[in-house]
């Protein structure tokens, strides 16, 4: 807890793997790797600077009670978790798909929109999921799930799942098709607010090194 170096919380995996490119830009090189390593705070080559491994939803929250400084998150899990007490000075351009409303090929969507049927949404994302059909002005019984909602629609648990999409090849696997794109995602660098305050000495380069890193700026 004596800690005087600021802490990053990323999550495994593509966020880590896309984030390796802005902390280089910002003289950042993690001392191992979250993929084979199993500790869960990481050193960097700056002994202010360390990394701590998180749940990808859990990484608002880590922020939020400054228990890390910043963080980088999905649009997707930032408007679950409303965002609330936390700076989001920069999106990173990372992680990038979109969310979307998808069905059993075969499944008349529209007809069902049209017809103002009650439809069954299994999702992850039930805040997005709740103000997108409230948005159509469609009635919706949410199911929260925490993953593999591809299954949720082949088994009769839902009519549609709210998803996040990239190539699309897990819809299709699974005979699913995307009807409806609610928007982008990307993932923001997030701060806490009193900690870009206490030690603006040490965030704010980080905060200029990536955003000239995602600008496409040539490291000097
Ligand atoms: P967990 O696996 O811990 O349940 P998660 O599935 O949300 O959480 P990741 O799969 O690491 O965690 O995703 C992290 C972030 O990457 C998501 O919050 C989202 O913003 C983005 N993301 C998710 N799926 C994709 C995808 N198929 N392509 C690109 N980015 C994605
Ligand atoms: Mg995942």
């Amino acid at each position: 807890m004596t800690y005087t170096g600021i802490t990053l919380a990323l999550s495994k995996g593509r966020i880590f793997e896309e984030t390796l490119p802005l902390l280089a830009a910002a003289g950042i090189t993690p001392s191992e790797s979250p993929e084979s390593s199993r500790k869960l705070i990481i050193g960097t080559n700056r002994d202010d600077v360390r990394l701590i491994i998180v749940r990808a939803s859990d990484v608002p929250t880590y922020v939020q009670y400054g228990a890390a400084d910043l963080g980088i998150a999905g649009k997707d899990v930032l408007n679950e978790h409303g965002g609330n007490g936390l700076y989001q000075p920069l999106d990173l351009q990372i992680a990038k798909c979109r969310m979307m409303v998808a069905v059993r090929e075969g499944y008349d969507y529209a007809g069902m929109v049209k017809q103002g049927a009650r439809i069954r949404v299994a999702t992850k994302y039930v805040n997005a999921a709740r103000d997108h059909f409230a948005s159509k002005g469609v009635h919706i019984d949410l199911i929260k799930l925490y993953g593999s909602m591809e299954l949720a629609p082949l088994v009769g648990l839902s009519d549609v799942i709210v998803d996040l999409v990239s190539s699309g090849g897990t819809l299709k696997a699974n005979g699913l098709v995307a009807v409806e794109h609610i928007g982008d995602i990307s993932s923001r660098l997030v701060v806490n607010q009193a900690a870009l305050k206490l030690k603006r000495n040490l965030i704010q380069p980080v905060i200029d090194a990536f955003a000239s890193a995602v600008a496409g700026d040539v490291p000097a």
